[in-house]
């Protein structure tokens, strides 16, 4: 046997301050990162995270915890989820032909397909839009490039396209409706866009209970598009669950980076019942609608208040003062969501919560505008 080469170089010693080692061996884009925020909420009215703000009908929460009370915790749950994805195709909600993956929360499916996607390629999205996209891009050490919406935030479908080209995109992200502007894209964009790009577009309807619009089924009209929804906005956030659906041949591939057990029995066991009594969620959304169009007219007739139309469950607008205003109304007891900090300078997004939580935030801001 040849001896190796012996190694001239002789590794430092290694340092006893834990920064220091963290400094070596952490890759300098995740160092400068910013961690993802969660505000405390203790004490407030939680209108910054479009939560339902409806909870589980006192008179479902007996027979939930009894579907609940049998479950085998000291198994692991089912790999696949296979009750979730009968239920989501049952009730329709999937085309029968269309593949189903599977995440704790749509955030894992977009870090799924991260993790999947070839070197060399970039991730995607017209911005300003779901912070999680470039966040999860570039902890993978993915390139992410934002194209700025046009005016209005609409979708300006060739300026993508050809970005798209530039940047060798593997993955266009494309939220409908978007976060945290509430519109949703003109279909023609969207269809434009997917039909002009080599990547694949990821067409992130978590707000599809609001906008009941969808492409959903018309996965099998393009090879390059797969269609992702969570349940978080409807009313189950608590629960972690995502679901990303399109053809066999991207989901075969994506769930092999999918963690074997990710959604754990108490989710899987939940979801199911959930979709079996979905009209209680149905008809939460409607409310919610029906207050987002309250809301808007509530916000419209304020002096000096521009709010924008909005097909979620969430409202952005523009007021003056946007900084001191949103303090305001936290120190009133109103949490919602400045955007000074996602490149929106003078906007804040309130979710649509309940109709008294929605009051309890417009008697606040008429207080906080009023100079007297
Ligand atoms: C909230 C949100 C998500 C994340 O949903 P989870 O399923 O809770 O991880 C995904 N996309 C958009 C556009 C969102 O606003």
């Amino acid at each position: 046997m040849r001896n190796l080469p012996s190694t001239e170089w002789v590794s430092p010693k290694p340092s006893a301050n834990a920064a220091d080692r963290a400094l070596q061996l952490i890759r300098p884009e995740i160092r400068a990162l910013r961690p993802y925020h969660v505000p405390d909420a203790t004490g407030l009215v939680k209108l910054d995270a479009m939560e339902n703000p409806y909870s589980w009908p006192a008179d479902l929460r007996g027979p939930w915890l009894e579907f609940l009370a049998d479950a085998p915790l000291n198994r692991y749950p089912d790999p696949g989820g296979t009750g979730i994805k009968r239920g989501l195709q049952d009730a329709g909600i999937v085309p029968r032909d269309a593949q189903v993956l599977l995440g704790n929360g749509s955030d894992e499916i977009i870090l799924m397909l991260m993790l999947a996607l070839e070197r060399g390629r970039a991730v995607l999205a017209p911005v300003p839009t779901f912070v999680m996209y470039e966040l999860l891009a570039k902890s993978v050490g993915l390139r992410f490039e934002g194209v700025p919406l046009a005016p209005g935030f609409r979708l300006d479908a060739e300026s993508l396209v050809a970005s798209a080209r530039r940047c060798h995109a593997g993955l266009i992200f494309l939220a409908y409706p978007n976060n945290p502007t509430g519109n949703l894209f003109a279909e023609d964009q969207v269809e434009h866009v997917i039909r002009n790009v080599d990547g694949l577009v990821v067409l992130d309807e978590a707000y599809f209970p609001f906008a009941r619009r969808t492409f959903m089924q018309r996965l099998g009209d393009f090879p390059n598009l797969v269609v992702m929804r969570t349940l978080s906005k409807e009313g189950l956030a608590g629960v972690r669950l995502g679901f990303l659906a399109g053809a066999r041949a991207w989901i075969e591939e994506l769930d092999k980076v999918r963690l074997p057990y990710n959604v754990n029995r108490l989710s899987q066991l939940t979801v199911e019942f959930a979709l079996a009594h979905r009209e209680v969620l149905a008809a939460q959304a409607a409310l919610i609608r029906a207050e987002r169009e309250r809301v808007f007219a509530a916000l419209s007739v304020l002096p000096r208040v521009h709010p924008w139309p909005s097909d979620a469950n969430f409202i952005l607008f523009e007021a003056p003062d946007a900084d001191r205003l949103f303090a305001r109304l936290c120190s009133d007891g109103i949490l919602i969501k400045s955007l000074a900090g996602s490149g929106l300078p003078g906007y804040l997004r309130v979710t649509v919560g309940s109709t008294a939580e929605n009051d309890l935030f417009l008697g606040a801001l008429e207080r906080a505008l009023d100079p007297s």
